[in-house]
């Protein structure tokens, strides 16, 4: 039998090759009696910097029974989680389900309808990996952007080109098949076990490839260069998509998974009548500063064996603005990620290694819907784009995006000025309240080695397509999900919103189903 035990410390040095010795002098037995065990989490402990440990959860298998001490512990025995497939519906559907957008909430409902039988369509504006990378390169080198295929829109959706972290906020027993089903795809096995995990966009490259080998094995099917431009609609219910403006395609299913950059498209089904609403967001830049500096301030030292250090910060301002920073990327770099002409927007990728010489993290002051000065649905988009043209403009109109170094900013020089005036003005008031503040908290993050990168904002998406409790949009059988419709908010939790989605429509096939 399997137990669960928890708080096994293993200093820095040790390997894990320690950890049955660690659980056997706890459960107060000889090591042989631990016949196998697997690391369930890992996390770091750093609060004493002259003894940093690594804290396992582990489930062993045990010789015999749990006794003496060890049955005082009151050890659990160990389950383990499997996703389950929602029953599978015997009805038959007319055409298949078509799926709007292959980013991770798109990737994740394709495998799991193609899993359950389903083989469903998707439709990808952008390219696959192997074209879309050389144009992404093309972009940053030449600054040639084909709105089209970018480092937001094609194969793998806006993570692709990232740090691949895993992290989430949201608790739901399906993170674990997205977890396992990357790991099957090629991620590393750690990604399961990790605290704050991450795959890198090296990695990230093959498994989305594999993933989507996965679903046309499974009898799906998926169309590069394929973009959604409108929906045919029959007493509000779905009953075709067009593509690129000509091909109609008749389906009575479709998720709408096109992520948060798909601006065109958001128009187009608001000016179809589909039901939208403001959310708020967030607006500010990317930070970066030497890895060694952030080594230094969160371990004490950059040989510690645990890899680039991360941190995450936050301050509320006076008037009640909140400065937090967001995905953050150890040992890697800071990229432009346009997906629209004449606008330049940041982010920042790391590979798996994290092995670059700075760290990057955007540093973000919360937007709220008051501040985009209109009712209008999409007018958080409007505020987006604002920003995005001045960026561009400030950065030279080549993609180029505008730079300063903290003490620029902070005293008004020439750069520190282009990189304010990509921002509103409560941003700008914002960071120079927090920045004091964040360097307290992270010894030299408001040092003059900060360098600042304009403009970041598109950590979420300015707007949220309604659904019901059935998951459905104010259209029958559209079914909007991941980030970009506003119900997830990075690669793990946008996977895990496709898997629901899925999971919606075979239900929708079970017999007895009523669709009111
Ligand atoms: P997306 O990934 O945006 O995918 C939407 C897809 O739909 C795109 O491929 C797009 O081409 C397609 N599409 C759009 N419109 C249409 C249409 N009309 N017809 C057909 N297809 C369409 N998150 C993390 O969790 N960890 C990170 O480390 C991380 N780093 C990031 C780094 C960068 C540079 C960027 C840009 C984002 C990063 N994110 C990260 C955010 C993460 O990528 C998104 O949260 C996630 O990809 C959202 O998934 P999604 O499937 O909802 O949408």
């Amino acid at each position: 039998m399997y137990y669960r035990i928890s708080e096994i410390k293993l200093n820095v040095k040790e390997s894990p090759s320690a950890i049955p010795e660690k659980i056997a002098k706890k459960i107060g037995r000889d090591k042989e009696a631990i016949m196998d065990y697997k690391i369930v989490r890992e996390s770091i402990d750093a609060r004493d910097k002259e003894q940093i440990r690594l804290v396992y959860t582990v489930d062993f298998e045990l010789a015999g029974e749990l006794s003496g001490r060890g049955a005082k512990l009151g050890l659990k025995e160990a389950v383990a989680s499997t996703y389950t497939f929602v029953e599978t519906g015997l009805k038959k559907m007319k055409n298949r389900p078509v799926i709007a957008g292959f980013g991770p909430c798109g990737m994740f409902a394709a495998l799991i309808l193609s899993e359950m039988g389903y083989q469903p369509l998707v439709l990808e504006r952008g390219m696959p990996m192997e074209q879309r990378v050389g144009q992404v390169q093309k972009f940053w080198q030449e600054g040639l952007l084909d709105p089209e295929s970018n480092v937001q829109f094609g194969e793998g959706g806006a993570g692709t080109f990232s740090d691949g972290k895993l992290t989430t906020q949201i608790k739901d027993q399906r993170i674990g098949k997205v977890l396992q089903e990357l790991v099957a795809a090629g991620a590393h096995e750690e990604v399961l076990y990790k605290q704050k995990p991450h795959i890198g966009t090296d990695v990230l490259r093959r498994v989305v490839v594999n993933i989507r080998k996965k679903i046309l094995a499974n009898g799906g099917e998926i169309r590069f260069g394929t973009k959604v431009t409108d929906v045919q609609l029959i007493d509000g219910a779905v009953s075709a998509v067009q593509v690129n403006g000509q091909e109609w395609i008749e389906t009575e299913n479709l998720i709408l998974a096109m992520g948060h950059s798909a601006r065109d498209s958001f128009r187009m089904l608001h000016q179809k009548g589909m039901d939208l609403m403001q959310k708020p967001f967030s607006i500010g830049v990317r930070i970066q500063h030497p890895q060694e500096l952030i080594d230094q301030a969160q371990y004490g030292s950059r040989d510690t064996g645990l890899g680039a250090a991360e941190y995450k910060l936050s301050h509320r301002c006076q008037n009640g603005r909140g400065v937090y920073t967001f995905c953050m990327c150890p040992g890697g770099q800071v990229v432009v990620a346009s997906s629209q002409k004449g606008g330049v927007v940041t982010n920042g990728m790391s590979f798996h290694a994290r092995d670059g010489a700075y760290a990057n993290s955007a540093l973000l002051v919360d937007v709220r819907t008051s501040d985009f000065g209109s009712e209008h649905p999409l007018a958080g988009v409007d505020f987006q784009e604002t920003y995005e043209r001045k960026a561009f403009a400030e950065g030279g109109k080549n993609y180029q995006a505008p730079t300063a170094t903290w003490e620029a900013f902070a005293e008004q020089q020439e750069d520190g000025i282009k990189v304010r005036n990509c921002l509103p003005d409560f941003a700008v008031q914002a960071l120079l309240e927090a920045m004091p503040h964040l360097g307290r908290k992270l010894k030299g993050f408001d040092s003059s080695a900060a360098l600042l990168t304009a403009v970041e904002t598109r950590s979420s998406s300015p707007v949220r397509m309604v659904r019901d409790e059935q998951l459905e949009s104010s259209w029958k059988g559209v079914y909007p999900g991941g980030e970009g419709a506003g119900y997830a908010g990075g690669i793990t939790s946008a996977a895990v919103d496709g898997i629901k989605l899925a999971e919606k429509i075979a239900e929708r096939y079970r017999p007895g189903f009523i669709h009111e």
